[in-house]
């Protein structure tokens, strides 16, 4: 057993060992080592994972919600196919990007163990909001607990993505063949395009993906920014564009690599069917979702390569 979880790489192998060995569970939670603090994060605190039973009951107030919620859908753009359960979330939740708090009753939630006058006094927590170039607001600085506030000041959002795009050569469809392979970012979905300037196959291909599963990629990251001792590391032949954020739309050489198509907005391959008859009229745009349309985004045309401007 030992000598199997040896040749594990990745979450993703321990992962498919554990469906075919039970007790590979209980030998990975005895080997973790448990996180210390390396005195860059002060308030770190440990939490216990959730236990299996802790998890189904989590699962039968959920299947309360939305009867056809599956154990799989595991994803944002699955849950965004639950109707039921995004309803309920829309009305009983405030989701921002570093706050999730949620306030009402109906079938499903129980009656409030404070008293109705304490309840009705507290309401969602608010976004943040800037103190000046370099502080947010604590909370008794903000005045504003029960009035609606908005996202813009998430440090995400304000933060400039990179002028640079970081690469060490031109972030081309040609280098992103090479890779023929993207990575989603874990915070928008969206498929962000691997650039190398030699060919990756077999061998290293496989060392790629593997790596990929252990990485929570979000939008704006480098490998630079991991710890690699191997000099002749895969991710050190890899790249990503750094100029990024989540803001951003699909990267225009996703398109011309030959990628699957996805909205140009938002990332999702459920895109708008063209109408009959038009179908090469859509192909001179980018596709687009019908939830980002009728969000009143509009086409953007294809960058189409000429003579004067060959790429
Ligand atoms: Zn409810
Ligand atoms: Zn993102
Ligand atoms: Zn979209």
């Amino acid at each position: 057993m030992k000598n199997n979880l040896d040749s594990a790489n990745s979450l993703g192998e321990i992962r498919k060992l554990a469906e075919k060995y039970p007790t590979i569970e209980e030998e990975v939670l005895d080997s973790v080592e448990p996180v210390r603090s390396n005195g860059k994060i002060k308030n770190l605190k440990v939490f216990n994972p959730a236990t299996e039973g802790e998890i189904f009951d989590l699962r039968r107030e959920i299947l309360k919600i939305d009867q056809d919620i599956k154990v799989t859908d595991s994803t944002q753009q699955d849950i965004k196919k639950r109707k039921l359960f995004v309803s309920f979330l829309n009305d009983h939740c405030k989701i921002a990007q570093y706050i999730f708090s949620g306030k009402t009753s109906c079938h499903v939630c129980k009656k409030p163990r404070l008293s109705n006058e304490m309840f009705e006094r507290l309401y969602h927590l608010p976004d943040p909001e800037p103190l000046n170039c370099d502080k947010y607001k604590s909370f008794d600085q903000l005045h504003v607990y029960g009035k609606p506030t908005s996202e813009k000041y998430r440090p995400s959002l304000v933060g400039k993505p990179s002028s640079e795009h970081g690469l060490p050569f031109s972030p081309s469809s040609q280098y992103a063949k090479n890779v023929e392979m993207v990575v989603l970012c874990s915070d928008c979905d969206k498929p962000r395009v691997l650039y190398s300037k030699k060919v990756v196959r077999g061998v290293r291909r496989t060392q790629l993906s593997n790596c990929l599963t252990d990485i929570q990629y979000t939008c704006g990251f480098s490998f630079d920014e991991l710890d690699l001792e191997e000099e002749t590391h895969v991710l050190k032949t890899v790249f990503l564009r750094k100029n990024i954020t989540c803001n951003c739309t699909i990267e225009l050489t996703y398109y011309s690599a030959g990628f699957e198509d996805v909205c140009f907005f938002c990332g999702t391959d459920e895109l708008e069917p063209a109408e009959a008859g038009d179908e090469d009229e859509a192909k001179k745009y980018y596709p687009l979702c019908t939830g980002c349309k009728d969000n009143g985004k509009k086409l953007v045309e294809r960058r189409t390569r000429n003579k004067f401007n060959p790429k």
